[in-house]
Order: structure tokens, then sequence, then C-alpha cells
């Protein structure tokens, strides 16, 4: 039997991402309801934002005309509160105003009460002891955002920020992308659910957790096929029923080429698939295809399912989510998949016996700004993962010595 060629991860990344199309449905939600949703048009301002001149500090709106020396007393000629609007400044005047307060015609300056102070005996006279400048602590109308410009670009991940910038612009509802639909299944003999004592020779599983937690953070609909035992046919039959009703169906475990790794002759045989090497560690093993539809009149347009087996251990299975599965998953909801962010960073820590694969290290940020390497990298070492805060991705056949400068992935940034 011929070997699989091994690929590197970005060879597999962009094989992957040649494949994949946004889904092209959206619809129309309420702000709060698209937080974690992916815009499905751009969002054009209603407004100006701010939508006219005003302060943002607490003190006195003045011509700098009237100001040109420390000390020039103003008549206090108007009082503006946020929420109201002033008349036209006359020369020789000042306004009192507060923050967010429009900014009177006339005016081109504010001057903070804490450099003002009204003279000895007068209740209606300010004295400004600097000199401003124009237009200082004024916030200029349409500095943020301006009317019928483009606020928020289509393929945008809606965080908080999002949705206030999509209210501060006016708008009460956005168009999102429909949810990315994902069916997972688990598959091995051993595993039982947490909840059931373990058999004999058993483990829980973990991937189940893991994954599914992985496809919320990104904003999936995912569904839960459970364990399906390691045998062909029960796994034809769960790939047919996941296949009709989602855009995807990721699995653990089985994606080796033992007697005991169903994954690649059922999905062959119920579509097709390629199963790669990657030059990774954890992880290798991958697969990808496609499942047919049986059902032409499920929901979506396409014949077919997309499929990503991942392998059983459970490091490998995160991290392959994570390199692999999140940026395919980012295509389909029309983000922007390319390769994630790494930032460069100190090792604290020696990691000699370099692999010819690409290994992916679990670390963690230390008080010092270095990183700290977990000491057992197994991949079924699971509290690795938990422990770090994120990876180092180091090329292969590259030694770390303390002090290097590595490249450093965070967990936070592929979780969403
Ligand atoms: P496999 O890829 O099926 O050969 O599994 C590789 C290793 O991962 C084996 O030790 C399995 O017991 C373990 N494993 C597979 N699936 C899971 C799972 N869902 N949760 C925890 N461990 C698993
Ligand atoms: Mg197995």
């Amino acid at each position: 039997m011929t070997k699989p060629p091994m690929l590197t991860a970005q060879q597999a990344l962009d094989h992957l991402l040649s494949h994949a199309q946004p889904v092209g449905e959206s619809e129309n939600l309420p702000m709060q309801a698209a937080l974690g949703r992916i815009l499905a048009e751009n969002v054009n301002s209603l407004v100006d934002v701010p939508p006219m001149d005003n302060t943002s500090m607490d003190g006195y709106a003045v011509r700098t005309a009237d100001t040109q020396n420390s000390g020039s007393v103003l008549k206090i000629a108007q009082r503006i509160p946020a929420g109201s609007v002033g008349t036209t400044l006359e020369p020789g005047t000042a306004a009192r105003i507060f923050t967010g307060a429009p900014v009177p015609v006339g005016a081109d300056a504010v001057v903070m009460q804490e450099d003002c102070n009204i003279p000895v005996g007068s209740t209606d006279q300010v004295q400004v002891n600097i000199v401003p400048v124009v237009s200082q602590w004024i916030r200029r109308r349409g500095e943020d955002l301006t009317a019928g410009k483009t606020a928020l670009r289509a393929g945008t991940f809606l965080r908080p920020q999002e949705l206030g910038v999509a209210a501060s612009a006016g708008l009460t509802h956005l168009n999102v992308k429909r949810r990315v639909k994902v069916a997972a299944f688990f598959t091995g003999d051993e595993l039982s659910l947490p909840g059931e004592p373990l058999k004999p020779g058993g483990i829980y599983n973990s991937n189940r957790d893991t994954l599914l937690a992985c496809l919320k953070s990104l904003g999936c609909d995912a569904t839960d096929f459970g364990i399906v035992p390691d045998n062909l046919h029960a796994t034809r039959e769960t790939l047919r029923k996941a296949s009709k009703d989602h855009d995807l169906i990721i699995t653990s475990g089985g994606v080796s080429v033992g007697e005991e790794d169903h994954i690649k002759p059922a999905v062959t045989a119920e579509g097709r698939l390629d199963l790669w090497q990657i030059a990774i560690k954890p992880g290798k093993p991958l697969a990808f295809g496609a499942v047919r539809r049986s059902d032409e009149s499920s929901q979506s347009s396409q014949g077919e399912a997309w499929f990503m087996g991942l392998p059983g251990n459970p490091v490998s299975s995160f991290v392959t989510f994570l390199l692999f599965v999140r940026p395919f998953i980012l295509k389909l909801q029309g983000r922007d998949a390319n390769t994630p962010q790494s930032y460069p960073m100190r090792a604290d820590f020696d990691w000699l016996k370099a692999d010819r694969r690409n290994e992916f290290l679990r670390v963690k940020i230390n008080a010092q700004g270095g990183l700290d390497l977990f000491p057992n990298q197994s991949s079924g070492v699971l509290t690795s993962a938990s422990w770090g805060d994120g990876l180092v991705d180091c090329p292969p056949g590259q030694p770390i010595k303390s002090g290097d400068i590595v490249k450093y992935i965070p967990f936070n940034a592929l979780l969403s």
C-alpha cells in the first residue's frame, strides 16, 4: 500500500480553503441577537457620528479671538447642558457647557472648567486662565462615522463593540449570515459518556465537549450525533443521517488506517474522501471529503455535506480543529480565513529535541512576559491545553533555546 503524501500545514489549509464557499442565506436579526454572528452585507451609517460638534469636557465654550491672553474675562451668556441646543455665541461672551452638549455656533474652542475661575464677587463672568487653541475639547461632527458611508463591512464577526458601532449609526437590526450547521460524532468502542460508569478498557469521551464547545464559540449550530461504534455499518448510517441538514460533518477518531478505523471506507462509500498525513504534531492524520445527501429536499442547496475527520487523541483533535476546521468554517461563514495571527514572543524554555514535523507546543505567558512550556506535550494530555493559553508554532527540525523568539498563537484568537 502506498503511503499517502505528507502535506505541510499550509498546503493542507490552502487545499481546504480552495473548496469552501460561503453559505448564501442570511437573516435579519435585532441587534442583541446578532452577537457572535457574521454580517451578510455592509452596514452604512444613517447619520453622522457624532451628529454635531460637541464638547468632550465640562467647561466654557469660547471664541479664541476673545481669549488671546491668559486671564481674559468673558460674560457667561448662556448655559448648555447635554441634550439641549444653545444660541449663537456673541463676541465677548462664553457659554457654560457640559460634556456631550452641542458647541454653539460662533464658538471655536472649549476651555475645561479646571482652567477657569469665577472672579470674586461675580456671578455671570468667567476668567479664562489659559490661551485655548482652536478646536480644543471639541469632538467634530462625523469624526467617527459619516452618514451614508460604510461603518462595518460584510464578513465582520460581530463582537459587542460592533453592535455598539451599528447602534451609533442608527440601526436596530442587522442582516447576518445564517449559522453554519455542523454535525459531530465520535468514533471509538472504548468511549463512555461522563455520568456513565467507565467500561473496562474504557475512557470518557472528552472530544465531544471540546469540539461541540469549539463549534459554539465560532457561532455554529452544532448537532451531536453521539458515540458511534467502530463498525462500517454504524458509521455509514450516521454519515447519511448527519449529511441531511448540515453543511459540514466532523468526527474524531478512526482516521488512521488500522483495522478498527472505519472512517475512510465509510466516507468513501457515502461520498468521497482524501486521507491526509499532515506534517504537524500533534495531529498528523486528517480526513477531508464530502458525503452525498440522499434527501435532496434538505435545506442546503448543495448535494453534499463537507466532511472533516480529526484524530482521536484529545490534544490532536483540539489542535487540528483550531488549525484546519476553524478556518474552513470561517470561510463557510464568509469571514477572512487566513492563517492565524502569531506574535513574536520570548521562549523561557528549552525544546531541544526538535521534531521533523511542524510542532504546536502548549505554552503559557509568564509574569516576565516570556513563555513557559507545559512539561508533558503528549497528544493525550489535554490538561496541557487547559493549563496553556496558546501554542508555539515550531518549524520542523528547529530546536528552541531559552531566550529565542518564537511564534506564539493565543487560544483566544482561535476560539471566535
Ligand atoms: P483513534 O484516532 O481512534 O486511533 O484514537 C486515538 C486515541 O484517542 C485513542 O487512545 C483513543 O482512545 C483516544 N480517543 C479517541 N476518541 C476519543 C474521545 N472522543 N475522547 C477521548 N479520547 C479519545
Ligand atoms: Mg479509535
